[in-house]
């Protein structure tokens, strides 16, 4: 396949993997095991067309249990301001995700 049949295809996928987090997120509170089945199928496209996720796209949801992250709720996030360092912590299996911030 030529470069630009590639990026309107990874285009195509980036749409589809924001409206799956969209649809994760807004589902999660109703429906939790919907909600996770979102999320396994947008990393499956993540995988299968190595799409970059943009930051906050990966900080929205856990890639070892696929819950949605959402603060206060399924995700702990604390800071360390000495280190300037925030750290997410998925309440459902205990992944924990250290980030630099400025
Ligand atoms: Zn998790």
């Amino acid at each position: 396949m030529d470069k630009r049949g590639k990026k309107v295809i990874k285009g195509a996928v980036k749409e589809r993997i924001a409206v799956l987090l969209t649809e994760a997120h807004a589902s999660y509170s109703a429906h939790p095991e919907r909600s996770r089945r979102y999320l396994q199928l947008l990393w499956k496209l993540v995988e299968k067309y190595k799409v970059c996720l943009t930051k906050e796209q990966k900080l929205s949801f856990c890639k070892k249990c696929f819950v949605p992250w959402i603060p206060g709720k399924t995700v702990k996030v604390s800071f360390e301001p000495r280190n300037s360092i925030v750290q997410y912590e998925c309440k459902e299996c205990g992944h924990k995700k250290r980030l630099k911030y400025k």
